[in-house]
């Protein structure tokens, strides 16, 4: 079993609610979602935060930004806009140290952030 939630929803050792996987990625419903469409995009590898990123995982955190541009056309939120945020470390409120991409739409968003 992992030790880290997010590597047990990529293994499926742990129920996660997938919408999309590749050989590099997977993407699957927040549980506690904030707006109608709240997924989060996670590498199968595991990377704690941004900071943890290495030069070698530049493709994959460009295939993010790809899957996540084709999920928000996916899930219709596309249109109206939509947001992809990563919190990084406890002063921007990352409860789960595995990194992953919020892809947030179906509502209007304020600027700046909370
Ligand atoms: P963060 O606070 O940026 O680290 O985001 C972690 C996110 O993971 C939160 O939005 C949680 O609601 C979400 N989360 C926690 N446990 C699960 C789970 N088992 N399945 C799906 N999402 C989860």
């Amino acid at each position: 079993m992992s030790a880290c939630l997010f590597c047990g929803i990529v293994k499926r050792e742990i129920k996660g609610d997938i919408v999309y996987q590749d050989d590099s990625l997977v993407a699957f419903r927040d549980i506690n979602p904030k707006a109608p469409v709240h997924l989060l995009i996670v590498p199968r590898k595991h990377i704690s935060t941004l900071l943890e990123v290495e030069q070698g995982d530049r493709g994959l955190i460009g295939d993010i930004f790809y899957v996540a541009a084709q999920l928000a056309t996916d899930q219709g939120i596309s249109k109206d806009g939509f947001r992809v945020v990563v919190n990084c470390g406890p002063g921007a409120g990352q409860s789960v140290y595995h990194v992953h991409f919020h892809l947030l739409g179906g509502r209007l968003f304020t600027w700046p952030p909370g």
